[in-house]
């Protein structure tokens, strides 16, 4: 069953070995095992619902408190602490465009917030209810995950909003076909959220983003149906499917979307490299993105990340051999990792892999082979069971990203370093930053950093910290020219950094998007523009 108060099911346990505890100790020091609040409890805190019984509504404690919060720090602290501050008065699950529509009209005619729940995966406060206002109804898409309609010649895919990445994935590889779309949060989250939040996923490289991938659609919003053609291309002005894509539930409920599919690939693989330092891996990043050197994913760690690649991952005994070796070829502290994947035919994988290893060679890369790739893709949607464990031995985890030219990266990357290793000083709490690039693109890649430190005695003082460290993460961003998000989009946590990006004019204008289609604010109030 998936876990109330954290990532994931509840059987699945990332353990940490006693390396990875002493790593912790000396870097953070000891950490304080906090006392979580009982799932009972917790429901015995759930207010009485302000709605009444409507068809479709369900407005149980349970129900209501498993759609109260999703995966940010600050939901973290709240489930885990109990100290939940707004519910959803109702959830409903409906599973027809009807029923959504009939849901819309129920919220527009009584003046109910209503908020699109995906999967819950959000890591900025995208489905939370905001405590001041009225009744709020969370409209969870479960219900909606079918593929509705396959144009096989044209490989567009139809599918409703709410199917999760397995499923869509499952429906498709029946067919022979794939979306490729692969965020770390596959397991849970859904179509109609990544659309919503422009999400990126891990080969986004090979497949491209969801904007890419995102052909058409239909969006039940207040003021009526708006529906999203699918043309290849169109000269008729902007385009109002990116008007969709980062929306955040605030324009209506995306009911159905049509994807670019292709046929499942005949071959995948990943593989290792690892370079001396950063500056050589960095450049031999750039130089196979701008090659256009035909991969599905690179993904690049700092040294420090790949130190503790190293220590989580695998035997020690063959770490420590791997660690001789490319000791010997020259690759020693400083070294950094690069995990690559090529996807296609046979041919287009040995192309690919031929041209990354040269490239890569003229910058001291060194080849570790398959099983580095293959330890990456075993725990690619298992390391975030990881943050569990950490928790419930003191330690806290947040991750930072942003994007930027290539010119920029590495000074933004030192700046959010220096400034998070400061940011808890005052309190005499140290942290530990790793880093990687986690996209890359011809112009410019996407900085991604993971921040641990030590929870605090009692929940106020850990969201403190945290509020500290993110605070400062944000602002060595906007200061150094980087967006506040690359694919976790805005919700509550990125908004007071959104007009830096945007100017106030651009907020105006995407505030009367808002305004003409949602004319009496009704549909997720708070995020993305809090001021409308
Ligand atoms: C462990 C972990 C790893 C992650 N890794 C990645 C990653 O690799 N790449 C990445 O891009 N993101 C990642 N994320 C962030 C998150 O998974 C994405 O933002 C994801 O797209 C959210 O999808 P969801 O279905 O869970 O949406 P939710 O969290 O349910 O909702 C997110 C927003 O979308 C809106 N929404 C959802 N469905 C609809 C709909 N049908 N119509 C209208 N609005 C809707 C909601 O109202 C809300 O504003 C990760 C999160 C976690 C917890």
């Amino acid at each position: 069953m998936r876990r109330w108060n954290g990532w994931g099911d509840d059987g699945v346990i990332f353990p940490l070995e006693e390396a990875g505890r002493s790593f912790l100790e000396s870097a953070l020091g000891p950490g304080t095992v906090p006392h979580d609040a009982a799932l009972e409890d917790t429901l015995s805190r759930v207010p009485s619902s302000r709605l009444p019984a409507r068809r479709l509504v369900r407005t149980g404690a349970e129900e209501r408190l498993r759609h109260a919060r999703g995966q940010s720090f600050p939901d973290w602290v709240a489930l885990r602490s109990g100290r939940i501050s707004a519910f959803p008065d109702g959830v409903a699950h409906p599973a027809t465009e009807e029923e959504v529509r009939e849901l819309v009209a129920l919220c527009v005619e009584e003046g109910i917030r209503l908020i699109p729940y995906g999967g819950g995966t959000s890591v900025v406060g995208h489905v939370n209810p905001v405590r001041d206002g009225g009744p709020v109804l969370t409209v969870a898409m479960d219900r909606m995950r079918s593929l509705t309609a396959l144009d096989e010649s044209s490989r567009l895919g139809t599918f409703q909003a709410g199917v999760q990445g397995p499923d869509l994935e499952a429906q498709l590889r029946a067919r022979g076909l794939t979306l490729g779309h692969y965020p770390q949060s596959f397991e849970y989250s859904t179509l109609g959220g990544w659309i919503a939040t422009r999400s990126s996923g891990q080969q986004a490289l090979g497949y491209g983003r969801i904007e890419q991938l995102f052909a058409g659609g239909r969006m039940e919003t207040p003021a009526g149906p708006l529906e999203l053609p699918s043309f290849p291309a169109s000269a008729a002005g902007p385009d109002l499917r990116e008007l969709v894509l980062g929306s955040e539930g605030r324009l209506g409920v995306l009911t159905r979307a049509t994807v670019r599919v292709r046929p499942l690939p005949e071959r995948e693989e990943f593989f290792g490299l690892f370079f001396p330092s950063w500056e050589g891996a960095f450049e031999a990043a750039r130089e196979m993105a701008q090659a256009g050197v035909r991969l599905s994913m690179l993904r690049l760690q700092d040294e420090p990340e790949t130190r503790v690649s190293l220590l989580l991952g695998g035997s020690r005994r063959l770490t420590a051999m791997l660690e001789r070796y490319l000791n010997l070829r020259g690759a020693g502290q400083e070294k950094c990792l690069a995990i690559l994947g090529c996807t296609g035919t046979a041919r287009q994988c040995r192309e690919g892999r031929r041209e990354a290893l040269r490239l890569s060679r003229r910058r001291g890369g060194l080849w570790v082979g398959r099983p580095a790739g293959t330890a990456w893709l075993k725990n690619r949607f298992l390391s975030p069971y990881l943050r569990n464990t950490l928790w419930e031995k003191g330690y806290a985890v947040d991750t930072m990203e942003t994007a930027l030219p290539w010119s920029r990266l590495s000074g933004a990357l030192q700046a959010i370093r220096a400034g998070l290793e400061r940011a808890l000083e005052g309190e005499g709490e140290r942290t530990f930053a790793t880093a990687h690039l986690s996209r890359v693109y011809p112009d410019g890649a996407s900085l991604y950093v993971t921040c641990l430190f030590r929870a605090a005695e009692d929940p106020d003082g850990t969201l403190e910290r945290w509020r500290l460290l993110k605070r400062t993460a944000s602002l060595a961003i906007t200061e150094s020219g980087g967006t506040i998000s690359h694919q976790h989009g805005v919700g509550l946590d990125h908004a007071p950094y959104l007009k830096a990006e945007k100017g106030a004019l651009g907020l105006a204008a995407l505030t009367g998007a808002v305004r003409a289609l949602d004319p009496a604010g009704i549909m997720n109030p708070g995020k993305l523009l809090p001021e409308c």
